[in-house]
């Protein structure tokens, strides 16, 4: 393992051979072509081109894209200059959940939790394959999932996302304790991606983007996100933190072959207007788009109630599930693989959950894939 001085950061070269802003294109053939060995600008920092390819600027975000139109394993998070992998691990459900009540969705939503060693080996497997970035929250397990992060991580190089607060009725005045604990129980000194886990009611926008500001500012949190915000609540988190020169990174929601509300209710779009990188939660809508799943064998916890079983629900999950199959046999990849792809290719960084080696290792393989056009096409109509 390396050393944690590494975390997300390119060796900066000392002269910059190219800008690589240039415009605001979504699509490659937007982007600009660069030779291996040069470096692209971004904001105060120039970062080596790997191979051959095209930079591309959404919203600008830039990301890299081979001359095959693959995207690179990493992008850099929002408009900031941490460097994240295209694909994250979801840890909701690691740690000892035994001191969590029993509501805790980390401990009844997905059935048997893995064992440490099931654990340690997902985590080895996913650093191997370049996947580094882990999320977390406090909430998750009562600090558990936390806790089992700091005791598998400490020393290595990864990038932690933990997320702001504890609890459901928690107050934005409880945010600079609450982050203390979430660093003592993560075992370091900085959150990578601090997240306002969820909109509430007994907290403003403003209010939180300031105190977020402030850990910022103290050096305890390297950039700052949001979950499950609407488009309007994202501009209203991004002009908050805007007015403290500090770009927000990321809202997190969930986004599927099966969930794909953020296209028609606005935030995908705002996301790239803004330069926000959207986090993919629940990217394979609870294992339903693995395959391993029907209405006759439904998995364990609370999931197994999930409308993706029922009525119209079941009927695109199987339609999208047929087409899943056919292309990973064509690929000869997993569904998996293909329904993770497909969220790579729409730009935005999924954080599938993975309870061990063998499945954090299927899942980092969709980074070394490339979905077609006409595939990708498939897919968007069978989810439909
Ligand atoms: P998910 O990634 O869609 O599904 C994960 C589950 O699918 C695993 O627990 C595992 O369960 C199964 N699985 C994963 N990879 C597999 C593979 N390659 N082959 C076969 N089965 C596989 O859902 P999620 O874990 O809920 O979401 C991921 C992360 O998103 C969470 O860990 C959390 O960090 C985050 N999240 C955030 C929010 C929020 O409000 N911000 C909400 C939910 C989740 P089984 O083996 O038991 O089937």
């Amino acid at each position: 393992m390396v050393s944690r001085s590494g975390t997300g950061r390119s060796p900066v070269p000392s002269k910059c051979a190219h800008s690589g802003r240039s415009g605001n294109s979504r699509r490659p053939t937007g982007g600009r072509s660069l030779a291996a060995g040069l470096s692209v600008m971004l904001g105060a920092r120039c970062w080596p081109v790997p191979a051959a390819g095209l930079v591309v600027c959404c919203g600008g975000m830039i990301e890299l894209v081979s001359d095959e139109g693959r995207a690179a394993a990493w992008m850099m998070l929002g408009r900031t200059d941490l460097r994240v992998p295209r694909l994250g691990l979801g840890v909701m459900v690691w740690g000892d959940m035994a001191a969590a009540p029993r509501w805790n969705p980390a401990r009844n939503a997905y059935g048997p939790t893995s064992s440490l060693d099931e654990q340690r080996e997902a985590l080895e497997v996913s650093l191997a394959a370049g996947v580094n970035l882990l999320d977390t929250a406090a909430m998750y397990g009562k600090g558990a999932s936390e806790r089992r992060v700091g005791e598998l991580t400490e020393g290595n190089d990864v990038l932690i996302a933990t997320k702001f607060p504890a609890g459901f009725f928690s107050r934005a005045a409880s945010l600079p304790a609450t982050l203390e604990a979430s660093l003592a129980r993560l075992r370091r000194p900085v959150v990578d991606l601090y997240q306002i886990h969820f909109p509430s009611r007994w907290m403003s926008i403003a209010t939180l983007m300031n105190l977020m500001a402030d850990a910022v500012e103290a050096g305890k949190v390297r950039a700052v996100g949001v979950s499950n915000y609407s488009a309007a609540q994202l501009r209203t988190a991004h002009a908050a933190l805007s007015r403290r020169g500090i770009p927000l990174a990321s809202n997190q929601v969930q986004y599927s072959l099966l969930h794909r509300q953020p296209e028609p209710n606005g935030v995908l779009d705002t996301c790239r207007e803004l330069g926000v990188t959207l986090i993919a939660y629940m990217p394979l809508a609870s294992g339903a788009l693995t395959g391993k799943y029907t209405a006759a064998n439904r998995p364990a916890g609370w999931r197994r109630y999930s409308s993706v079983y029922r009525g119209n629900g079941l009927a695109t999950l199987e339609r999208v599930n047929a087409t899943l199959r056919d292309l990973a046999a064509q690929h000869d990849k997993t569904r998996s693989q293909i329904a993770l792809r497909w969220l790579v290719q729409r730009h935005v960084l999924a954080i599938p959950g993975a309870k061990t080696g063998p499945q954090a290792a299927d899942n980092a393989a969709a980074l070394s894939f490339v979905l077609a056009e006409s595939e990708m096409d498939a897919l968007n109509t069978a989810s439909s």
